[in-house]
């Protein structure tokens, strides 16, 4: 969990490679949504636009049935989600239901990436994102090897709708600390938070959280 720009996405995607498992972004479902215009695409598109968070019964179902999927049997990486107590409280449910299954171990861990405000507007600025794979850049720090084109699929990089616009992106770090980081608490007497400070280039943030997770008890 961070705020928008922290590199959630990013750290997520390389967490996913180290662990070997999924890398579910409850962003990406929802840009998926979107771009093959489907009804839940359709509800969702004003809010993200807006910079608001979709309703926890839209996003809920997404991301829970993702995760239930046998693609993420062994382990998953989630990316947004929880965003809300109420999202916390499907997720909850749903790992419960998994550990009541004695043949199972389940291990969570969650990490929290905190960073200056300033930063976040230099990063969401700088952000580039591939629309056909989701791969995501930063014109300064993390460039594609061929300007302008990912590097996996060679689609042309866009800047984010929700990325140019300062009202949009105040509006989310606004939610973020209204909605998501009372969350925390509940993963902090969990003893189940890794908290990671995400000032530093992401090469040197990936091994920050990889240690911080490794220290964490898991429930
Ligand atoms: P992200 O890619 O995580 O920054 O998400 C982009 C946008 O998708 C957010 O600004 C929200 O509008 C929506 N969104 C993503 N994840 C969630 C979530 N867990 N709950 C509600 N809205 C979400």
């Amino acid at each position: 969990m961070g705020p928008p720009g922290v590199g959630k996405g990013t750290q997520s995607k390389r967490l996913a490679e180290v662990f070997g498992f999924p890398h579910v972004s409850s962003g990406d479902l929802l840009r998926e949504h979107l771009r093959i215009r489907t009804r839940i695409g359709c509800e969702a598109k004003d809010f993200m636009e807006r910079g608001a968070l979709v309703p926890d019964s839209l996003i809920g179902s997404i991301v829970i049935d993702r995760i239930a999927s046998a693609s993420c049997k062994t382990g998953f990486i989630l990316d947004g989600f929880p965003r809300t107590c109420q999202q916390a409280d499907a997720l909850h449910s749903y790992l419960s239901e998994l550990s009541a299954d004695k043949t199972k171990t389940v291990c969570v861990s969650a990490v929290h990436l905190f960073v200056d405000h300033a930063l976040l507007f230099r990063r969401l600025a700088s952000r580039r994102v591939c629309p056909t794979c989701y791969s995501v850049y930063n014109i300064n720090d993390r460039p594609p090897r061929v300007k302008g084109l990912c590097d996996l699929d060679s689609t042309a990089l866009v800047t984010r709708e929700d990325d140019r616009n300062e009202i949009v992106i105040w509006e989310r770090i606004k939610l973020y600390e209204e909605q998501t980081l009372p969350i925390l608490n509940y993963y902090s007497e969990k003893r189940i938070l890794a908290e990671v400070n995400a000032n530093y280039p992401a090469d040197e943030v990936t091994p920050a959280i990889l240690a911080a997770v490794r220290r964490c008890p898991q429930m």
